[in-house]
Order: structure tokens, then C-alpha cells, then sequence
């Protein structure tokens, strides 16, 4: 049986997008500068995708305290929606905000 649930994969990775170091965490699997994020999981941390394109950070959402970042990835359209997390450069998802269209 396929597991749906979120599989925790502690990870450093260097973005692709604007080259900081990230250190894992097991969660983030975005970059805290630049926000862009990886098209490599089909369920949320399994890293079973194999379209590996880059996904652009294209809106933000505040649901109650929590920020939502909507990524798009630029290769295939695939959408998903991510939690901004402590620690992520809040500078850049209000530019997101700025620029983006609610979702
Ligand atoms: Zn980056
Ligand atoms: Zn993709």
C-alpha cells in the first residue's frame, strides 16, 4: 500500500534560484530567501516527483497566523500550496503579496 502520509526527510540543498546554503529541517523544502521551492515530491516529502523543475513562489495567503505560499513549478504547471515557516524572509513573501494575485 502507497502511504499518503508526510514522510519527514532531513535535507541540506543548496537553491537553485539564488544559491544560498539551506539546512534542512525536514520540513522547509523551500529556500527561506527567495521562497522559490523543487518540484520533487508527488505526496508532500516523499521525493518520488521526477519532474524536478523549479517552482515559483507566485502568491501568498494568510490563513489565522499562518502564511501560505502558493508555488508553481515552471516546468510542468503543477501547483501546490506551502506553509511559510519561521525563519523564511518574510520581505520577500510580502513582495510575493505585492506582485502576486490572492489565491
Ligand atoms: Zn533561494
Ligand atoms: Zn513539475
Amino acid at each position: 500500500m502507497e502511504s499518503k502520509k508526510f514522510q519527514r526527510t532531513r535535507e541540506d540543498f543548496t537553491c537553485e534560484k539564488c544559491g544560498v546554503a539551506v539546512r534542512g529541517n525536514g520540513y522547509t523544502n523551500h529556500c527561506p530567501q527567495c521562497l522559490w521551492s523543487k518540484h520533487v515530491d508527488i505526496f508532500p516529502g516523499d521525493r518520488r516527483e521526477m519532474c524536478r523543475g523549479l517552482m515559483e513562489p507566485i502568491a501568498t495567503e494568510k490563513k489565522g497566523k499562518e502564511y501560505i505560499v502558493l508555488h508553481r513549478c515552471i516546468e510542468c504547471g503543477f501547483e501546490r500550496k506551502n506553509k511559510i515557516a519561521d525563519g523564511d524572509n518574510f520581505d520577500t513573501a510580502k513582495e510575493i503579496t505585492a506582485k502576486g494575485y490572492n489565491v
